[in-house]
């Protein structure tokens, strides 16, 4: 990618979020959180990742994932031979539900425009749906995680199948969840494999056998 595309992309989610993000009070979250939560990581990537909702800890640092589940998606994308510097992480919701609660239908409808946007400037190869809400969401769909993780479906920008060309997606389970059910790790680990093929990375030695956790 050149430097001007770069800068450019750059310069398009600072204001996203300098502009419109961390001001927001379109939906009654803002009443209650500490601060917004963008998202992070590298604007080039070619990988996104899109969780549900910023917990406690994003919600106090400002940043995505970064409290224990946030811990174990470091060791998920360390196991795919990446860090977290070469991927982009972000939530469809950017503030925290109280208590962690399920983000409700008019605060997802309130805040997913920034989340489509955010990913009509990154570009991603492929996109990586963590847990029920983020897949359900993105694919429009009411469909349950167990039955949409593993198996590769289109992400259209602003969910309209003639806008652009598709995204590949990729759903699995959320690292939280994980936490709470580490026999699921081995169903993660594979669709995370079939997101390294899609990509063309070079699978890492031993990568049948579970490598999280
Ligand atoms: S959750 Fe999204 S829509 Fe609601 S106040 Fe925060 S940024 Fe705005």
């Amino acid at each position: 990618m050149s430097p001007e595309v770069l800068s450019q992309r750059n310069e398009a989610l600072g204001n996203l979020d300098e502009q419109h993000v961390k001001g927001c009070i379109k939906c009654q979250l803002h009443e209650t959180r500490t601060n917004t939560v963008f998202g992070q990581g590298n604007t080039a990537a070619r990988l996104v990742f899109v969780g549900e909702a910023p917990g406690r800890e994003e919600d106090l640092q400002g940043l995505a994932f970064v409290g224990r589940a946030g811990q174990l998606l470091t060791k998920m994308i360390a196991a795919m031979g990446l860090t977290r510097d070469e991927v982009f992480i972000c939530n469809i919701l950017k503030c925290r539900p109280p208590d962690n609660r399920d983000p409700a239908p008019d605060e997802i409808a309130s805040c997913w425009p920034y989340l489509d946007e955010q990913l009509q400037i990154i570009q991603p190869e492929v996109i990586v749906a963590l847990g029920r809400p983020a897949a359900q969401t993105l694919l429009r769909t009411k469909e349950s995680i167990g039955r949409l993780r593993g198996q590769w479906h289109d992400y259209y920008i602003s969910g309209i199948p003639m806008v652009g060309e598709a995204t590949p997606l990729m759903a699995t389970y959320h690292p939280a969840y994980l936490l709470r059910n580490p026999a699921d790790k081995n169903k993660a680990w594979s669709d995370l494999q079939q997101v390294m093929q899609k990509l063309g990375m070079k699978m890492p030695q031993g990568s049948r056998r579970t490598r999280q956790g």
